[in-house]
């Protein structure tokens, strides 16, 4: 049987903090706000991948009213998700993301996220598509104001 996930997620921008998407550094006068190091991108995922297993999601699991997970790196949480609905009886067949934002192009950091994806989702980097895209100065990540990702999962079982 296959199964699919869906996640989102959103942090604002501003001064003062580290841009980091898929576990990749992003030279930018902005960073995300949050309670972890705020990556979008993996927190989209990893709700995809519990969502695919209908685990729950990332919120519950490392809460941000929770000290321990303060500027968690997000990347070690999707890990610790993946291998959460892998336990569960599914194997990841591909992930599908989208990023939101009006600027710094992302188009040179790409290939990077998708590697460091593939690595902790335990695949090799064809079954690992993340995209870049402006909302064209319409809305929150029109504007600068924020970071939106969007990503679904597919699973299969494995009994
Ligand atoms: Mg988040």
């Amino acid at each position: 049987m296959i199964r699919v996930g869906h996640g989102f997620d959103a942090h604002r921008l501003v001064e003062g903090r580290r841009l980091v998407l898929g576990g990749v550094a992003i030279p930018f006068e902005k960073g995300t706000l949050g309670h972890s190091d705020a990556d979008v991108l993996a927190h989209a995922l990893s709700d995809a991948m519990l969502g695919a297993a209908a685990l729950g999601d990332l919120g519950g699991r490392f809460p941000d009213s929770d000290p321990k997970w303060k500027d968690a790196d997000s990347m070690l949480l999707l890990e610790r998700c993946a291998r959460e609905v892998h336990d569960a009886g599914f194997i990841l067949v591909n992930v599908d993301a989208t990023i939101v934002l009006q600027r710094p192009r992302l188009a040179p950091h790409i290939e990077r996220m998708r590697r460091n994806v593939a690595q902790r989702l335990g695949v090799t980097i064809d079954h690992i598509s993340v995209k870049a895209k402006t909302s064209e100065e319409m809305g929150y990540t029109g504007d600068g104001t924020g970071i939106a990702a969007y990503a679904v999962a597919l699973v299969e079982t494995t009994r």
